[in-house]
C-alpha cells in the first residue's frame, strides 16, 4: 500500500549548503547537507507518497515563537556582513559569531546590541558551528513554510502530514539560533495548531540530540507540552547544558538515555513520551523526528535500528491525533530516506489512518 502521508517540500532547502562548520576553533566539513532532503524525498517517493510544495506564509506565525530581533538578524546577516567587506576583512565568507553574552560575562546587566559587525552575531546565537552563509536566511524560511504548510494540510482534515524540513529546527530558543538550526520549525507548527483552535498540542522529539530551543520556547506555558527523548547530555552530549532529566515538570518532560542505548531503551522512552501527551488532553500533535538516533549516525552514541524507528511511528500513530511530523536531524545519507520512511509508516500503521 503507499504511503498516504503527505510530504511538504521547499527547493529553497538547496540554498544553505554550508562547507564548513567551526568546531573549538577548527573548521570541520559539514553534514548538514542538501542531499540530505534530496534522499528523505526519494525514499518517500518510492513509497508511493504526494509531494505537496510548501506555501508562502506571512511572518505571524514566526514572530508568534521567535524575538523580531532574531527573525529580523537571521533576514539580513548575510547581504550585511558581504557589505561590510568583512569576507576580506576577516577570511571567513560566512557569518559565524565570536563573542558571546553568556550569564557570567554580563554578570546580571542586560545585553546590548553591539556596534561591531563581527561582535553582533554573538548576541543571537549560542555556539560557532552554525554558520550563516548565502541563502540560509531563504531556505530556513522555506523550512518553516514546509512545516506551517504541512499543518494546514492537517486543518484541513489530513489525519498527518510530513514537513521534510531541513534546515532543521529544534535547538533555536526564541532569541538565539544554534546547533545547525536557525529557526524553530517544529514550535512554529506546534504554536500554529494553538492558535488554529487546538487548545492542547503535544510537541514529542524523538532526535537523539535533547529539543532545548522547543522546551525554552514553550517553558512557561501548559498549552503546549514538551516532551524529549535522548541521549544524557550528563554523559557528554549536545546540547550538553541542557535536556537533563530533572529539568521535567509539568508541561515538559525530559527522557535521558545512556550511551549504547538500544531499541528497547529508547522505545520505552518514546512510550514516556506518548504517555505523557494522553495525560496532558493534546488534541493534536507535532512529532520532531530526527533519525540520528540510528546505530549507524556518528552524531549520536545510540543505537536505534530501522525496526525501532517503524515500531516508534506506531506508538506514535496510536495516540490518534491529527498529527505534524517535522525533520529534525539524521545525517547518514545512505539511510536516512529508509529511516524516515519506516518512521511514517509507523504512524500510518498505529493510526489507520
Ligand atoms: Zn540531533
Amino acid at each position: 500500500m503507499p504511503l498516504s502521508i503527505p510530504v511538504t517540500w521547499s527547493e529553497a532547502h538547496r540554498l544553505h549548503a554550508p562547507e564548513t562548520a567551526v568546531w573549538v576553533g577548527v573548521p570541520i566539513e559539514a553534514d548538514e547537507l542538501p542531499e540530505r532532503a534530496d534522499r528523505i524525498r526519494s525514499a518517500l517517493e518510492e513509497a508511493g507518497t504526494t509531494v505537496v510544495d510548501a506555501q508562502p506564509h506571512d511572518d505571524s506565525p514566526l514572530l508568534a515563537v521567535h524575538d523580531p530581533g532574531l527573525v529580523e538578524f537571521l533576514r539580513t546577516a548575510w547581504a550585511t556582513w558581504q557589505e561590510a567587506g568583512m569576507p576580506a576583512e576577516s577570511g571567513q565568507r560566512d557569518v559565524v559569531g565570536y563573542i558571546f553574552p553568556t550569564p557570567g560575562l554580563l554578570a546580571g546587566l542586560e545585553s546590548r546590541v553591539p556596534k561591531a559587525l563581527s561582535a553582533r552575531t554573538g548576541a543571537w546565537s549560542f555556539d560557532t558551528m552554525t554558520a550563516i552563509s548565502r541563502g540560509t536566511w531563504e531556505a530556513a524560511r522555506g523550512a518553516v513554510d514546509t512545516a506551517l504548510t504541512a499543518a494546514d494540510l492537517v486543518l484541513a482534515g489530513a489525519p498527518a502530514a510530513y514537513a521534510c524540513c531541513r534546515p532543521p529546527g529544534h535547538h533555536v530558543t526564541r532569541s538565539a539560533f544554534g546547533g545547525s538550526c536557525y529557526l524553530n520549525n517544529a514550535a512554529v507548527a506546534a504554536h500554529y495548531l494553538r492558535d488554529a483552535g487546538h487548545e492542547r498540542v503535544a510537541l514529542l522529539d524523538v532526535d537523539a540530540h535533547h529539543g532545548n530551543g522547543s522546551q525554552s520556547i514553550f517553558w512557561d506555558r501548559g498549552d503546549v507540552l514538551t516532551g524529549s527523548v535522548h541521549v544524557d547530555p550528563a554523559a557528554g552530549w549536545f546540547p550538553h547544558f541542557l535536556g537533563f532529566a530533572d529539568e521535567s515538570r509539568a508541561g515538559n518532560l525530559n527522557v535521558t538515555l545512556a550511551p549504547g542505548s538500544d531499541d528497547d531503551a529508547w522505545l520505552a522512552g518514546v512510550d514516556q513520551l506518548v504517555a505523557a501527551a494522553r495525560e496532558h488532553g493534546s488534541t493534536a500533535l507535532v512529532v520532531a523526528l530526527g533519525v540520528d538516533a540510528a546505530a549507524d549516525d556518528s552524531n549520536s552514541p545510540l543505537g536505534v535500528t530501522e525496526q525501532g524507528f517503524r515500531e516508534a511511528g506506531r506508538r506514535l500513530g496510536a495516540l490518534g491525533l491529527p498529527t505534524v511530523v517535522v525533520q529534525e536531524g539524521g545525517y547518514v545519507l545512505d539511510t536516512v530516506g529508509p529511516l524516515v520512511r519506516a518512521a511514517l509508516e509507523g504512524i500510518e500503521e498505529g493510526g489507520a489512518l
